[in-house]
């Protein structure tokens, strides 16, 4: 199976196909976001990469630049949804102790109200 061709019961690989209907608000050849389906902050978008990496503990370094990626898509996103002034928060839940419940790499991008720290 190719890099392209994702995972076939992956939930945010079937996005990425089309397969499950979502409002993809950026896509390019290596990134795609969508809204998180189940908002916690005003702002609550899903920045995924196109390739089916299962989480942070599978990167390899030759997966740096994508993350870099992420993060640059995540930082105009803030911007162009206008919470970018006030901050935002980027989340990567990596296995279980941190509640990861997809096992496709996912970047969490959540502004729009004051958000509570270290619990
Ligand atoms: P995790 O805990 O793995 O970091 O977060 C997974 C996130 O994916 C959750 O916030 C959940 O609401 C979101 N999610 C799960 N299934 C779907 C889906 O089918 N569509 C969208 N848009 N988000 C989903
Ligand atoms: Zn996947």
């Amino acid at each position: 199976m190719s890099a392209e061709a994702g995972n076939r019961d992956c939930v945010f690989c079937r996005i990425i196909r089309g397969e499950i209907p979502s409002n993809i608000i950026y896509r390019d050849a290596e990134v795609v976001a969508f809204p998180d389906i189940n908002p916690v902050t005003p702002v609550h978008i899903l920045i995924v990469p196109v390739k089916h990496i299962p989480s942070l503990a599978e990167l390899s370094d030759a997966d740096s630049p994508l993350v870099g990626r992420m993060v640059r898509v995540a930082n105009e996103l803030a911007r162009r949804q206008g919470i970018a002034p006030k901050g935002y928060r980027l989340t990567i839940n990596s296995g279980a102790d941190a509640g990861q419940i997809v096992y496709h790499l996912h970047m969490h991008l959540m502004g729009g109200r004051h958000l509570e720290w270290k619990h």
